[in-house]
């Protein structure tokens, strides 16, 4: 018997910067296409089976005002609107340790955390003594994964690894050394959770690549790989285009502009 999962973007912060920002060299260039590139914040929901599977877990309002973000509401809080309590979800999948992806994860105590083994490396490693590589990273975050490492609450995965029936974890890199994506079994086909293999759709569609970056080569073959595991163009979700809320409908009309249903 098959499952087919319900999934869910959940919206929580916001960011106001422009296109230039959002491209490798997109202000030296002096792009003549620059203006206004929003960025959105989501966490998502994976349904199903009896399973409530957690992709990330964003970040909070203390975090949003240290870094200049515009914050909504606090990603739990936005489970609840789906009946989800966070405190006794049992699966959440990190997709990295940014900053915007991995707060809030004290929200989910009863949680097993899905992480990358390169991606505890990266954030614990040689490459977090350039602040190039480091900016993202919030060390309490990472030195927090690390003690819920020692209550025995990560499930480390190299490589691709099935998480529950018809839910799978990829390693892509890239973006970050051990950036994993979530494919996933619906009624439409596989579904691809790229997270921040492709912030924008415009990244991965015209291969022009987002500036934060561990790897240029790998976050190029990422794009091809999410076409790979996809079930179809259009079955790939952007880690952070506005255009989500867009292209899916609300679940209903009182969640308009907050969750999106992607199934
Ligand atoms: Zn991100």
């Amino acid at each position: 018997m098959t499952v087919e999962y319900e999934v869910y973007a959940l919206k929580y912060a916001h960011h106001e910067r422009r296109a230039s920002e959002n491209f490798i060299g997109g202000a030296a260039g002096g792009d003549a296409h620059d203006g206004p590139m929003p960025l959105d914040y989501f966490v998502w929901l994976i349904r199903g089976g009896g399973r409530e599977i957690v992709v990330d877990t964003g970040f909070s309002a203390a975090m949003a005002r240290k870094r200049g973000r515009h914050h909504l509401r606090c990603p739990a809080q936005a489970l609840g609107l789906l009946g989800v309590d966070a405190s006794a979800v049992k699966d959440v999948v990190i997709t990295h340790l940014h900053y915007d992806h991995v707060g809030n994860f004290e929200l989910f105590p009863q949680a097993t955390l899905h992480l990358q083994e390169l991606e505890m490396r990266y954030a614990t490693g040689r490459y977090m003594c350039s602040e190039c590589f480091r900016g993202a990273f919030e060390a309490e975050d990472v030195a927090g994964v690390v003690r819920r490492v020692f209550d025995g609450r990560v499930r480390f995965h190299d490589g691709d690894a099935q998480i529950a029936p018809g839910v799978s974890v990829h390693l892509v890199g890239g973006h970050t050394m051990g950036l994993q994506v979530v494919r996933v079994g619906t009624r439409s086909g596989a579904l691809v959770l790229a997270s921040d293999a492709s912030h924008f759709y415009a990244n991965m569609e015209e291969a022009r690549p987002f500036p934060i970056v561990w790897s240029v080569a790998d976050m190029i073959d990422g794009y091809a790989r999410l076409r790979d595991l996809a079930g179809g163009p259009g079955r790939i979700i952007p880690g952070h285009d506005p255009q989500v809320m867009a292209r899916y409908p609300a679940p209903h009309s009182s969640l308009q502009g907050v969750v999106a249903r992607l199934d």
